[in-house]
């Protein structure tokens, strides 16, 4: 079920702070996680966590999450920059290329980052971008659908990214004729997955594969990345993947395939790591009876694109009411000029009535990150719930100073 630590009073004073609506984040929650992380993979003596930015790219919350010995993972110049500026240096950063501007090679080069290449054309660019490295990291798509056992996880072979082994095993022949002397394997190939089978069938297929690619090629394999794409539970009667059982099943095909040792592991979680440790609180300001009713409220999907983009599920609460009955069904709903502008459809919830307190879970991770200005709607604040019980804010609501900005000769 989706996270219940924080009490409706933490809201509530947070909302009496600040104008609503905002995305509130729990700092102890988001350490404790990050600890569990590190623990179920502690077996291996080079884990790394590597935090996708691109989850919830706030300041507050890297620096969080570097204390907690994670590095970041980025995809652009400007989490390249989010990424130095946290004080990320070095190994500490992963960029993980896809058709992406030939400069952020030679960005992410000067900080020393790993570089994670998405197809054998980023070979040449990253020769002529800051240069060939010592160890690269090669993106693999192994085609095809991915199952576990009868269940089909994903379809990397519709998917964009990656290589093809023969393509892997072309870029390997050709960065061994250059400075590469390491490799690393990375593939993402299941999103939002609560099986937790998914990490180890996928740390045993890069593995294997690593393997036979350092036999053919004798460049060293240094190490494994299993991405991100553990899910969490966003619906009530979801269950929690288990970490700890998630590592042991890593630990368990690793030293089957890789007895000798030696081979690192990144992971580049976002959801898992920050998806249950936010909330996105907004009030209730109409009530609307038609063909059906309906709960509008002050945040719409600017600030939540999920539903709207995915039909996404995200548990809403109403503050002082979690033990009220769920006797009322609503579509709760933004302001936006379309109509999937909708947080809850025909969702069942107790009576709510205008100035009520709604809190929706969950939206720690791809939230406020995924946020537009569509209908001249403004992003809202970040506020941190500090692990000593404060409330900080972490980032501004937009003013329309803002939205006018990069608007020239206006
Ligand atoms: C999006 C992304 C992630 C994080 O995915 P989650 O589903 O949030 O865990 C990790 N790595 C890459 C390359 C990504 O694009």
């Amino acid at each position: 079920m989706p996270n219940f630590q924080l009490s409706d009073a933490v809201f509530e004073e947070a909302a009496k702070r600040f104008p609503t609506p905002f995305h509130l984040y729990d700092e102890a929650g988001i350490r404790v996680r990050a600890r569990a992380l590190n623990a179920a993979f502690g077996w291996n003596p080079d884990f790394r966590e590597y935090f996708a930015v691109k989850a919830l790219p706030n300041p507050a919350i890297l620096s969080i999450l570097k204390e907690e010995g994670c590095g970041l993972d980025c995809s652009s110049a400007t989490e390249l920059t989010l990424a130095e500026r946290c004080g990320f240096r070095g190994e500490e950063i992963i960029l993980s290329a896809n058709a992406m501007p030939p400069e952020e090679f030679s960005q992410a080069r000067a900080l020393g980052a790993v570089i994670n290449l998405d197809d054998l054309s980023d070979v040449p660019t990253l020769r002529s971008h800051g240069g060939i490295p010592e160890t690269v990291c090669l993106r693999f798509n192994p085609g095809g659908d991915f199952a576990i056992g009868n269940t089909i996880m994903g379809n990397p072979g519709e998917a964009k990214y990656g290589m093809m082994p023969s393509q892997l095993r072309e870029a390997l022949k050709e960065l061994k004729t250059e400075s590469v002397r390491t490799f690393g394997l990375h593939a993402f190939l299941s999103s939002n997955t609560r099986e937790e089978s998914y990490f180890p069938e996928l740390a045993a297929l890069l593995l294997t594969l690593g393997k036979e690619l350092a036999e053919e090629t004798g460049l060293r394999f240094g190490f494994i990345d299993l991405s991100g794409g553990i899910g969490i539970p966003y619906r009530p009667e979801d269950p929690e993947p288990d970490i700890a059982a998630i590592g042991e099943g890593v630990r368990r095909a690793f030293e089957k395939i890789c007895p000798e040792g030696g081979v690192g592991i990144k992971t580049e979680l976002g959801r898992w790591m920050t998806g249950p440790f936010g909330w996105l609180v907004t009030r209730a300001m109409h009530e609307k009876k038609i063909y059906r009713d309906y709960i509008g409220v002050d945040a719409c999907a600017v600030n939540l694109m999920r539903p709207a983009m995915y039909g996404a599920y995200h548990h809403i609460t109403v503050c002082g009411k979690r033990d009220w009955p769920e006797d009322h069904v609503y579509d709760v709903t933004g302001s936006l000029c379309e109509n999937n502008d909708k947080f809850a459809v025909e969702r069942k919830m107790p009576e709510t009535v205008p100035g009520d307190l709604l809190v929706i879970h969950d939206t720690g991770a791809h939230g406020y990150a995924m946020g537009y200005n569509y209908n001249g709607r403004l992003r809202s604040a970040e506020i941190l719930y500090t692990a000593e019980g404060g409330y900080r804010m972490i980032r501004r609501a937009e003013t329309p100073d803002d939205y006018f900005a990069t608007l020239t000769g206006f």
